[in-house]
């Protein structure tokens, strides 16, 4: 006989009233930043549906009310406007950090993650970081083990540039991506220093190339690019000759993953991601099959240190923490399509295709 809606520990709060006693689980106070995104709003659903308390912390720089609006009224959810580079006091059992900017702004995964850090270390919450494959740059392994240390040019430019040659160009041409590989990198430096340091409980994630409902339009990353273009009848835009190499992860998939990292006994770094390799070219070719075998698709010029392929090795996350991913990319883009096609076109368009 379980006992479980006893515990008025520090995880008691919020535990719910309609679950059956005996059926209870201690709900756990649970902070996700950036959980008004894309991943994060998945993430919010699951733990909600688990009943545990959830507080979102995001300032909306990305993310989007509509994407967690059906919680709001429940008791056991609440959503701050903050942007985490300010500190931030609650009293909390985990933290899941999320939040980080689409366009990389070092500022939010250093002084964010520390704060985040710093929150942990005073409510002894568990702390898990959702880093990046990025971390890998232009990887010169394949596919990525968590124990390769990565191929990242810091200062994001393949030759040398004088001061006068620096336009506003050429800088966002070559420092986007370095900025944000370098950000994260040192966000998960910082994340174990406060585990050697001060002993927080810290877990961390490497995910890969992820896409399904709700992730951003048009912020330009490949799948939700090829996905509008093809419904607006727009040609496919691939950038450079289409061979460069990615792993696409639905977002259910990656949810589970980070769920069962936080519960889990490991710190990692925990590669999370589909090993299913796709060309840019057969990407498109998928999304012509799942939504327009007639759409075009068109050659730009690629950006400097695109990474020409990524796939993760997933053999840790398999052993120790007994995940996989379970929907494949022919399964996973049409569950996005109809979403993408109803906030682009708006309810009289749903369900055309
Ligand atoms: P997203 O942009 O949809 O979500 C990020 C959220 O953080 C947004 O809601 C945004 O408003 C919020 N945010 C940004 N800056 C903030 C700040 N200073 N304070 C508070 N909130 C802030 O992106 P996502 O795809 O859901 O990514 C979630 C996390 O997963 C990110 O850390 C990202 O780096 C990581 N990740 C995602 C992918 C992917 O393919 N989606 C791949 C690798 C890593
Ligand atoms: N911090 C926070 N919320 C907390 C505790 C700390 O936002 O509940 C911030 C704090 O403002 C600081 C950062 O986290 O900027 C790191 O905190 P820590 O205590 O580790 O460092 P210190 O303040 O001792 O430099
Ligand atoms: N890409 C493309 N067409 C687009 C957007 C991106 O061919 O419209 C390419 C991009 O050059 C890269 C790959 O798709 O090689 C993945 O880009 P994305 O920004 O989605 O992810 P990341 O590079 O961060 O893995």
């Amino acid at each position: 006989q379980s006992h479980g809606g006893f515990g008025f520990g520090p995880g008691s709060l919020g535990s719910g009233g309609k679950i059956p006693l005996g059926l209870r689980r201690k709900g756990l106070r649970i902070v996700v930043t950036g959980g008004a995104g894309f991943v994060g709003s998945h993430l919010v659903d699951r733990l909600m549906a688990r009943g545990d308390s959830v507080i979102v912390v995001d300032n909306f720089f990305t993310g989007r009310k509509e994407n967690v609006m059906h919680h709001f009224g429940n008791p056991n959810f609440e959503m701050i406007r903050h942007d985490v580079v300010e500190p931030l006091l609650l009293e909390v059992d985990q933290i899941y950090h999320l939040a980080c900017p689409a366009s990389p702004l070092h500022k939010t995964n250093v002084v964010g993650t520390l704060n985040m850090l710093g929150l942990a270390k005073r409510v002894g919450a568990r702390f898990l970081l959702t880093s990046t494959s990025e971390v890998y740059g232009d990887p010169l392994q394949h596919p990525q083990v968590e124990t390769y240390w990565g191929n990242v040019n810091p200062i994001g430019a393949s030759h040398f540039l004088s001061l006068a040659s620096y336009t506003t160009d050429t800088v966002a041409m070559t420092g986007v991506r370095s900025c944000y590989d370098e950000g994260k990198r040192t966000a998960e430096t910082l994340t174990m220093d406060y585990h050697r340091e001060a002993a927080v409980e810290v877990r961390i994630a490497r995910i890969f190339n992820t896409y399904g409902p709700r992730m951003c339009i048009d912020d330009g990353r490949v799948v939700s690019n090829f996905v509008a273009q093809a419904l607006r009848k727009e040609p496919l835009t691939i950038y450079g000759d289409g061979k460069q190499t990615r792993s696409f992860q639905y977002v259910s998939d990656l949810v589970e993953g980070l769920i069962r990292l936080m519960e889990g006994e490991h710190v990692g770094p925990f590669n999370l991601g589909n090993p299913g390799e796709f060309t840019m070219f057969e990407l498109a070719q998928v999304v012509q099959e799942t939504i327009d075998p007639n759409a075009r698709i068109e050659f730009r010029p690629n950006t400097e240190d695109d990474p020409h392929k990524r796939k993760p090795d997933i053999r840790r996350a398999k052993e120790l923490l007994g995940w996989k991913p379970k929907v494949s990319l022919r399964k996973g883009l049409p569950l996005m399509v109809s979403d993408f096609r109803q906030r682009i076109f708006g309810d009289h368009k749903e369900g055309g295709g």
